[in-house]
């Protein structure tokens, strides 16, 4: 059975730090394949505006091309508005057969699973994959983990890898601020943000 892990995430933009989590999942859950979702463009604006739907997409596509085990799909930017990530993996998992799927997630993703819809469907679908993040305590993220799998009776993987403290949020303040973020980013990002003058 092949292994397939699905990336969601807003990616606006894409940085190292989320190719550090993939390129780790993918070698240490020796995976086939990786495919990236960036999220639709929320229908209302609530506390920020997010870039366009078909920019964030490019960049990934710019971000992941070097390896051919990452790939990109453009199913929730082309639902537009918001997506259920419960509703994404159903689709995926109908989509193809005998597939063992998974779920790439960082901890703050984790911490805040209670808020996600259906979130049984989808632990009921896919291995949840979580990756540590920069400042959560170690205590209360192990907690969570039992919380978890003792509710929905299964286990949640949970790989302990080097830290990169970099979020998309620091990227946009920085390039704000006019600070260098040349090196959090895949060159052709770096480029695009720049051509495009984005988060100035
Ligand atoms: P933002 O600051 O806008 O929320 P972000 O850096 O958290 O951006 P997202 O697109 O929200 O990026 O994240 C997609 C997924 O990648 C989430 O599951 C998130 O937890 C995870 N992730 C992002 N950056 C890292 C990182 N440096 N280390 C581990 N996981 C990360
Ligand atoms: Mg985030």
């Amino acid at each position: 059975m092949k292994k397939q892990a699905i990336f969601g995430g807003t990616f606006d933009p894409i940085h190292n730090g989320h190719l550090h989590i993939a390129y780790e999942a993918l070698y240490k859950l020796n995976l086939d394949k990786i495919i990236f979702i960036p999220s639709g463009n929320p229908p209302h604006k609530f506390y920020r505006e997010i870039t366009d739907g078909y920019i964030r997409y490019e960049m990934v596509n710019m971000a992941i091309r070097e390896e051919e085990k990452f790939e990109l799909s453009d199913y929730e930017i082309k639902k537009s508005g918001f997506s259920y990530t419960y509703e994404t993996l159903e689709y995926f998992k109908n989509s193809f057969q005998d597939i063992q799927w998974y779920f790439l997630t960082g901890v703050d993703c984790l911490m805040e699973l209670d808020g996600w819809k259906n979130i049984d469907k989808i632990m009921e679908i896919c291995e949840l994959v979580v990756f540590n993040r920069p400042g959560f305590n170690k205590w209360a993220i192990l907690r969570q983990k039992e919380r978890v799998e003792k509710k929905y009776n299964k286990k949640i993987i949970f790989l302990d890898i080097p830290l990169l403290d970099i979020s998309s949020t620091d990227v946009r303040r920085l390039i704000k601020e006019n600070k260098n973020v040349r090196y959090f980013l895949p060159e052709g990002v770096y480029n695009t943000i720049k051509e495009l003058k984005l988060y100035i």
